[in-house]
């Protein structure tokens, strides 16, 4: 072998602050605070703030390798701690707030936390919890001095004072880009939640990927306002991505109803944006009621479960907002696919490249995907065949924190895959398409049905808010589809129309067996439908004629 001769630089996260910093020092960083207004920062003033986070958990005693949590919204002093926390060589691990009290605490005792920034939102939970959680020596509150709370209970520390404490004089340590930058927990829906725990390597190897032009295409030009949050899987990398390109970022807090985010993206000319679909039923809600147009924005990343095609269309068709239908998860970093056109897809007309763009895409480069049957076969690239996705790649989870065994499936060539838990067909453009999560699909008499297909239909009704497909358990053929539906508010529609509208668009065995109609859908801590509560729920329910 002859090797090359090209510098060593390690791929390190404060690379990304200090790139922003050199080049891109006036572009400014806004978020929507707890303390009710809006503040405004630069890179310049981000990466000197986060100098100060280094020096001062230094001054707490936390060392390198050690995991600092948060429990924050999206916001400027969560983006110091991603820089600071990160950027010293400890890993930061970013907790869900709306996980239960138990299971925050009990995330905060796996990973060992030694250190936890919170928003004054989240003292209950804290003041819940401060007993049971024994590794961590320092609960921050995010806030200045003016504003620190009284804890009878908790030894609190104030963020601004310690920042006011900390020299801004900080060199980035150089380490290895394989050492843990940061640790996001899976959402657990079975069992105990698992700790993934992401490297600077592949950090910043899946923010250079995330920002291609076929992927979510960000540039300094764009105003990125990402509504998902920053402790689900990094708000999809976009707090690395933004200053890597020198993108403006915006921060909705804790204010993310359809209002306050529309307001938000007209005042601060937001040209992008990122959520779950959930998160956008809400904002359509809003700009359909209020019979408002964006300004500014042109598109927006749909993930985290399937984007229906209703949502596609109107976002695109009536707002003019392109959709960037995405798929991946907190194994991934989050992202692998991406559904965006190749030239020759031109000359398809509108409703191919909307069915196109239903598809959850392309894989982008880095990320290496197949589908296997029962038998681990590859099954072909057609677009009909679908089996269980596997994938692998430099951003993609080898083992889970603290578990011995390995998640990785060994193939015949003697390569680790990562099961994803998800089946999909890819077909012969590679773009990959999911039927269902596994655990979801529901299997009528040896044939499977595709529950985000069945939810796609009833959200294309126009008196249906949300809806979930779920198994119910039928004596003939196992288990039949029940559709569990809220309507909009003031809609009136009932189960005879809601089956009606069925009719030719799915195959009448997949057509549901019943329909129930509630008042809401229990979500999941990211915004999914929780459909492992509805299971629980309709678990004895009585289809008719069964
Ligand atoms: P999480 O790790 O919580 O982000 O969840 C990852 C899972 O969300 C994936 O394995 C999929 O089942 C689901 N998911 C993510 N994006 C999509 C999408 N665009 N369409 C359908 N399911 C999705």
């Amino acid at each position: 072998m002859l090797h090359g001769q090209m510098m060593q630089t390690p791929l390190l996260i404060s690379g990304l602050i200090e790139h922003a910093d050199r080049h891109h020092p006036d572009v400014e960083i806004v978020s929507r605070r707890v303390e009710g207004d809006v503040h405004r920062t630069t890179y310049r003033d981000l990466h000197r703030r986060a100098r100060q986070v280094a020096n001062a958990i230094g001054g707490l005693g936390i060392k390198p390798g050690e995991r600092v949590a948060t429990l924050a919204w999206n916001g400027y002093r969560h983006l110091e701690l991603y820089f600071g926390v990160s950027g010293s060589g400890s890993a930061l691990h970013t907790l869900n707030p709306r996980l239960i009290a138990e299971q925050i605490a009990w995330i905060i005792n796996d990973a060992e936390d030694q250190a936890l920034f919170f928003d004054l939102t989240f003292l209950p939970i804290i003041e819940g919890i401060a007993s049971h959680c024994k590794s961590v020596r320092h609960w921050v509150a995010m806030i200045d001095k003016e504003k620190m709370p009284a804890s009878s209970k908790v030894n609190l520390l104030c963020y601004e004072d310690l920042l006011a404490a900390a020299s801004d004089h900080f060199a980035w340590p150089q380490f290895d880009e394989n050492t843990a930058s940061s640790m996001c927990y899976t959402s657990g829906t079975t069992g105990h939640p698992k700790g993934v725990l992401y490297s600077h390597r592949s950090t910043v190897l899946h923010s250079m990927a995330a920002a291609l032009p076929d992927a979510l295409n960000l540039s300094a030009r764009d105003c990125i306002l990402p509504v998902v949050p920053m402790f689900h899987v990094n708000a999809w990398g976009l707090p690395y991505v933004a200053p890597m390109v020198g993108a403006k970022l915006v921060f909705p807090g804790g204010a993310l109803d359809g209002k306050s985010l529309f307001d938000l993206f007209e005042a601060e000319k937001v040209t992008c944006s990122a959520g779950v679909p959930t998160v956008w039923q809400g904002l359509l809600a809003h700009t359909e009621a209020n019979n408002l147009r964006f300004s500014t924005m042109r598109r927006t990343v749909i993930g985290g479960s399937a984007c229906p095609p209703s949502m596609l269309r109107l976002f695109q068709e009536k707002y003019g907002v392109q959709v960037l239908h995405a798929w991946g998860m907190t194994e991934m970093s989050p992202l692998g696919t991406v559904s965006t056109f190749k030239g020759k897809h031109d000359a398809l007309s509108a409703e191919q490249r909307l069915a196109l763009q239903y598809k959850q895409g392309r894989a982008i480069f880095g990320v290496d995907m197949k589908i296997v049957d029962a038998d681990g076969q590859d099954l072909p690239w057609d677009g009909k065949a679908f089996g269980d996705l596997l994938v692998r790649g430099p951003w993609i989870v080898d083992r889970y924190f603290k578990q011995a065994d390995s998640p990785l499936r060994t193939d015949a060539g003697g390569q680790g895959w990562f099961p994803t838990g998800d089946v999909a067909t890819i077909d012969a453009d590679g773009f990959m398409q999911i039927t269902d999560r596994s655990k979801d699909v529901i299997k009528s008499g040896g044939e499977w049905i595709s529950s985000i297909d069945i939810e796609n239909v009833a959200v294309s009704h126009p008196a249906v808010a949300m809806a979930a497909c779920i198994a119910a358990r039928h004596p003939k053929w196992d288990e039949r589809p029940l559709l569990v539906v809220v309507r909009k508010p003031n809609a009136q529609i009932t189960r005879e129309q809601l089956l009606a509208h069925y009719e030719g668009k799915v195959a009448r065995w997949q057509v549901p067996d019943d329909v129930v109609f509630v008042d809401a859908i229990p979500l999941g801590a990211t915004g999914k439908m929780l459909k492992t509560r509805l299971r629980e729920q309709f678990k004895d329910y009585r289809l008719p004629g069964a």
